[in-house]
This record gives C-alpha cells, structure tokens and sequence, in this order.
C-alpha cells in the first residue's frame, strides 16, 4: 500500500473552514482521492466557490454550506444538512480558527472570547452533532487541526494557544470515550504553514519564527491535508487520541 493509494471512495467528509487556506487544502485531498466534501465557510463565498470549482475541475463531488461553527445551532444544521442530502457523515475535519494576538496586558474580553467561541467551541459544537449520528454507525473520523501554539505557548498569542491547548485535551477526552464505538479523534499540530492567517504579523515575527524551525521553511498547507487524509482513511484505524506534529519540527513533543 502505498501513501497515493489511499483512497476515501464513498466517504462523506465535513471540512470547517474550507475557503482558504489549510482547510481549503484539505477539502481538495479528500475529494481528490474519491470523498464527497462539504466545503463550510462563513465569510468567504467566493473563495469557497473556487475551491468547489477546482473540486469539479477533477471530476470530484462537494457542496457548499454556510455556517458560523462557533454558532451551536448553525453547526448543528451544517451536520443534519450533510447527513439529509448526502445519506452518512464518515469524517469531520474541525479546521476553522482565527488569531487575535495581543500581548496580555492590551488583550481584550472580545479578543479572549472571540478565539475561544471559534477556535474551541466551533469544535465542540460540530463534533456534538457529528459524533451522534458517528456513534449511531459505529464508525467515524474526527480530526482536529491546532496548533504548536497550544503545545509550546506564544507569546502575543493567550487567547489563541489556550484555545489550541484546549483541542488537544479535547481530542484526547474525546477519543478515550468513543474509541469503543469505532470512532478515531486526531489532532494534526500545525506548525507555521503559508496561509493568509499570518497576513497580520510583521514581517520581523516571522522572521523570528523561521530560527525556531529545524527544517528552515514555511510548511504547505497541502503537508497538513497529506496527513488527513491519512488519518481520514481505513488505513489509520488503530491511531487515535494522538497529537501529530506537521512543524518542520518546531515542536518535537
Ligand atoms: P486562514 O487562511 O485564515 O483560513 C481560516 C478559515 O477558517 C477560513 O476558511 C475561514 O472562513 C474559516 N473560518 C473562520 N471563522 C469561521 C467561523 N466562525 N465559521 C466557519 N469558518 C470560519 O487560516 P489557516 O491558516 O488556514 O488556519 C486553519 C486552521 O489551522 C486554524 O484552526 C488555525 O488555527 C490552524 N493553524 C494554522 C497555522 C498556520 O500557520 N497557518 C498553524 C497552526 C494551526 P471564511 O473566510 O469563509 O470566514
């Protein structure tokens, strides 16, 4: 078996967060080695657009759905939605996240709370809906994307590597208490990948951040959909609860 051969024919598949960036990336692996995707965005309809646009240009199958993952009732409807129009939900893959760094002293309730409803709670409530019917079927794929912020803490960054930290503990709980209905939970710990999240932070921080990583480069966000799709197939059936690394070896837990 090689890492090319995997495939994910006849697998539904859940991608929060799949306009831009790692999630986009994520949506276009999966559907490439045969899932049907659900391609959820919140703000970016146009660049969800494309992704779905590049999914059919290889004869691929996905569908768009707005929701707002830090809205429990939008995330439940993202789920009962998929499962209505598309019969079964075998993969969620909780992506969406956002930044809002400050350094502590200047950090805002907004800026706290914004992160957490998004970053931890979106995961939360798609997992909730999700692991329902998963468990109904006793079989299921949770994987969720943080971070080495939540592994080795940044500074600027509170709201974001608790929140991070926060899926890690979350990942773990959760896969002690499924594992017995067939249901893997994963977590890839993204170390610093090429994506607009970083728009934001100055060229200098980024700098900085480059010393910290062994392998010298920015990772791709493509090297974080190779592992879900890994994660996502039949082939990870005996991984679950683990925190994986995809850092250039920033981290090395
Ligand atoms: P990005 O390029 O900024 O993309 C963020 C995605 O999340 C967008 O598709 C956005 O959708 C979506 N999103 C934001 N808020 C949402 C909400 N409330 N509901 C649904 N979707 C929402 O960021 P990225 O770098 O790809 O990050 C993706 C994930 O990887 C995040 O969880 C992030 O923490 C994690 N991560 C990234 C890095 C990195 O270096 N890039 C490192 C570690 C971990 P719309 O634009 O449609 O609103």
């Amino acid at each position: 078996m090689f890492w090319n051969d995997l495939q994910l024919e006849d697998k539904v598949a859940i991608v929060t967060g799949a306009s831009r960036g790692i999630g986009r990336a994520i949506a276009i692996e999966l559907a490439r080695r045969g899932a049907t995707v659900v391609i959820n965005y919140n703000r970016s309809k146009e660049a969800a657009d494309q992704v779905q646009t590049k999914i059919s240009e290889f004869g691929g199958n996905s569908i768009l759905y707005q929701a707002d993952v830090s809205n429990f009732e939008q995330a439940q409807n993202l789920v009962k939605s998929t499962i209505n129009e598309l019969g079964t939900l075998d993969i969620l893959v909780n992506n969406a996240g956002i930044t809002r760094d400050k350094l502590f002293p200047m950090m805002s309730e907004e800026d706290w709370d914004i992160v957490q409803d998004i970053n931890i709670k979106g995961t939360f409530n798609c997992s909730k809906a999700a692991v329902r019917h998963m468990m109904r079927k006793r079989s299921g794929r949770i994987i969720n994307i943080t971070s080495v912020a939540g592994q080795m803490g940044n500074p600027g960054q509170t709201n974001y590597s608790a929140s991070k930290a926060a899926q890690i503990g979350f990942t773990k709980a959760l896969a002690r208490e499924i594992a017995a209905r067939n249901i893997t939970v994963n977590a890839i710990a993204a170390g610093y990948i090429d994506t607009e999240i970083w728009d934001v932070v100055s060229e200098e921080i980024q700098e900085g951040i480059l010393q910290l990583i062994p392998l010298g480069r920015k990772g791709e966000p493509e090297e974080i959909a190779n592992l879900t799709a890994f994660l996502a197939s039949d082939q990870a059936a005996y991984i679950t609860g683990q925190v994986i690394g995809v850092d250039g070896g920033m981290a090395m837990m």
